[in-house]
């Protein structure tokens, strides 16, 4: 059996793995999935739990991709480029604290957890573009922590290129500095002067600009690349394995703090292939799409407030249509439909009976900002452990069930002003912070304009 990739809305041919990641988003505006999820044995299941993070990546990602399209042995060197620049051997550990168990995916060149899947992603863009010829414009709008996961994910590759735009001085200190004092050659980071919603509208003007996008072989790195889905999927098998020492009876848990729905993904998609999952707790701040979703059955976007936990400051989780695209009996016609009606209305329902079901997995809590700060101050109290306040969103909605693992996205200094609003004072800077500030530093500062960075970018690739 050998997987290919399809759309969820069903008008893509079916694609090999280096296409699909090389693609990105379908070109029906679907996302791609394989047209059939790979099943894990009991008995395998077991064998994994043994297995380094770096060995266990492979396990899980060769099964995605056919040995002609990407050899083992290619693999293995590409996963162990990408996760030997974590800053602990076990890539995610699994920590015990206070009676909790934490899953820290933070230890990354940038400190938040999609690292994880960026710095794959960078290798494996790398890899396909070598062997097969071509090269890449990497274009991207950020609020903050994607653009410098993507950054380190490609820096000082070759064949590629990435424009970065962020909000000019509206996003925290240390995040502008993880970006711009990347001083790669194929590095280029744009200051708009304008908002995020600016960036993003800039970005979606030149993909739209066919002759530009072909000319300049525009690629894009936010959550909706399947290759993504799929790193984050191996820390699920990983943390499962260190909890239940292979024991395949072994139910966990995990609490996931969320935004596009792209991590928590992840972790359904591991329980499609076979992990004992007892339940997925999605975890919002106010921005609460998602919550309101498997309360209601009803997916409407409303308003984005702004919260101490930015990164989830989200009203259009990218990544669910995917989820929906399983719920609904993988009817592709359907969800092409309901895509629509969402685009034209705001708001879709799914009956009452996939709403149940999806309930039998998903457990979903939205987290107030006063929740969230009493979550990192009582916790550090306690246990002298401090949460970022992502993270301190999924804790606090895995109250009532204390077993479950809770993924740790950020590191909290990435966020020290929420932390130091909850205890007082800031974190200290973990040694990558160090100096941060002083390093020089490379960023042009252009209007929100679409025309204006269309040439900012000519220029710069002339
Ligand atoms: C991006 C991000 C999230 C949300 O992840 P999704 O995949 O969008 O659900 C949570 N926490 C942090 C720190 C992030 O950077």
């Amino acid at each position: 059996m050998s997987v290919r990739y399809i759309s969820t809305r069903g008008q893509v041919e079916p694609l090999s793995f280096s296409q699909a990641v090389m693609m990105g988003l379908a070109t029906d505006g679907g996302l791609l999935l394989p047209d059939s999820i790979p099943q894990i044995s009991s008995a395998q299941l077991s064998r994994w739990a043994a297995l380094s993070f770096t060995d266990l990546a492979v396990e899980v990602i060769r099964l995605f991709a056919t040995e002609a399209d990407l050899p083992t042995a290619d693999l293995r060197a590409i996963c162990q480029r990408s996760f030997a620049r974590f800053g602990r051997p076990e890539v995610t550990p699994l920590v015990h604290v206070g009676g909790r168990r934490i899953l820290e995916l933070f230890h990354g060149p940038t400190l938040a957890f999609k690292d994880v899947a960026l710095q794959l992603l960078g290798n494996l863009f790398e890899y396909f573009l070598a062997r097969d010829g071509g090269s890449l414009t990497i274009l991207g709008a950020t609020s903050g922590d994607t653009g410098s996961a993507a950054i380190h994910g490609v820096r000082g590759r070759s064949g590629i290129h990435i424009f970065i735009l962020h909000p000019h001085q509206r996003v925290s200190p240390i995040q502008e500095r993880q970006m711009t004092t990347v001083m790669d050659a194929n590095v280029h980071n744009v200051a708009i002067q304008g908002s995020f919603d600016d960036g993003q509208r800039i970005v979606k003007d030149l993909f739209n600009d066919l002759d530009f996008r072909k000319a300049y072989q525009l690629g894009a790195i936010n959550s909706i690349n399947w290759a993504r889905i799929l790193a984050q999927a191996v820390y699920y098998f990983y943390a499962w394995g260190q909890l239940s020492a292979g024991n395949p009876q072994r139910r966990v848990s995990f609490a996931v703090p969320t935004g596009n729905f792209g991590d928590i993904f992840a972790g359904y998609l591991a329980f499609r292939m076979g992990l004992p999952v007892e339940r997925l707790i999605l975890a919002t701040n106010r921005n609460d799409i998602l919550t309101r979703f498997f309360q209601s059955g009803l997916y409407g976007a409303g308003q984005v407030v702004p919260t101490l936990s930015p990164s989830m400051d989200i009203q259009r989780a990218s990544n669910f249509e995917r989820y929906l695209y399983y719920l609904l009996d993988e009817d592709a016609a359907q969800v092409g439909r309901l895509m629509a009606e969402l685009e034209q209305r705001g708001q879709i329902a799914v009956p009452e009976v996939k709403r149940q079901l999806a309930a039998t997995l998903f457990t979903a809590c939205a987290v107030s900002e006063v929740e969230t700060l009493a979550q990192i101050r009582t916790f550090y109290q306690a246990t002298g452990y401090l949460l970022d306040p992502h993270t301190a969103v999924g804790f606090k909605a895995a109250d009532s069930f204390p077993d479950a693992i809770c993924l740790a996205t950020a590191h909290p200094a990435k966020f020290g002003a929420a932390v130091a609003e909850a205890i007082g004072h800031e974190p200290a800077l973990p040694p990558e912070l160090l100096g941060l500030m002083e390093r020089p530093s490379r960023c042009a500062v252009l209007a929100a304009d679409t025309a204006v960075v269309k040439q900012h970018m000519i220029d710069t690739l002339a």
